[in-house]
């Protein structure tokens, strides 16, 4: 298989991006022929990475732009991205652990965020201005999904990116900024697309959870505020 790892990296969250290519090296998907697509306003040079990185040029634009507006860049790039046969998107300030393989290749892959894998309907963060597109009742939702960690097939995933971007500009036009950015309109995608595959929150473990468990994709703390550049 042909596989598209997406990743977004502007101003000081490039200086993630070694860790995360070089240990994605090691742990995903190794049995396919994988390409790495960074969204990045900077020139960024890695040398002897062992997977092919294709630098797609984007504008910086102040918090919470370069996350909302992700959908956007991977619908610009469909039609180098639709050539994949499978796309997955990870935040930046990521990791792989352990191995990630054939388990994750499914058309809608969602990830269960670790923040609500035990928690009550009441208790997720859903966007509940009912004037927003991402609008959603706790009562009627499944899960809480995160937006670190997700994918599909290339067709699934373009499809996904598209609505939720069309979703977003709909709510820019109503001066709508949903609760939780691109993850409350990912929520609300899979509630009206379910996944066809669910994976629980060892693909997207904070580093300072304890656990006996063995992760298998980790989430870097970080000072905010130190990273989310106002300009
Ligand atoms: N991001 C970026 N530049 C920014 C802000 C965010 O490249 O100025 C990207 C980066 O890939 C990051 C993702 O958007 O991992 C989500 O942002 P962040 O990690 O700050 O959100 P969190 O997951 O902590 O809520």
């Amino acid at each position: 298989m042909k596989i598209a790892l997406v990743n977004i990296a502007t101003n000081k969250y490039i200086s993630f991006l070694p860790k995360l290519y070089t240990t994605a090296n090691m742990f995903f998907l190794n049995e396919h022929e994988v390409d790495y697509f960074l969204f990045s306003n900077l020139d960024f040079l890695i040398n002897n990475c062992a997977r092919k990185i294709h630098i797609k040029k984007i504008e910086h634009k102040p918090w919470p732009y370069m996350t909302l507006n992700r959908y956007k860049f991977f619908t610009e790039a469909e039609d180098q991205l639709k050539q994949y046969d499978y796309i997955y998107y990870c935040d930046v300030d990521m990791y792989f652990y352990s191995k990630v393989g054939n388990e994750i290749l499914s058309d809608r892959v969602a990830t269960i965020h670790p923040g609500f894998f035990n928690s009550k309907k009441t208790e997720y963060t859903y966007e509940d201005n009912p004037e927003s597109t991402a609008f959603l009742k706790n009562e009627d939702g499944d899960n809480y999904y995160a937006g670190g960690f997700n994918g599909g097939s290339s067709r699934e995933f373009l499809k996904m990116a598209k609505t939720i971007n069309e979703n977003i500009t709909k709510d820019e036009e109503k001066s709508i900024i949903a609760k939780w950015h691109d993850e409350s309109h990912l929520n609300k995608y899979f509630f009206v697309n379910k996944p066809t595959k669910i994976l629980n929150p060892l693909y997207c473990f904070p580093d300072n959870f304890s656990s006996d468990l063995s992760p298998k994709i980790i989430a870097i703390t970080k000072n905010h505020e130190l990273f989310r550049s106002e300009v």
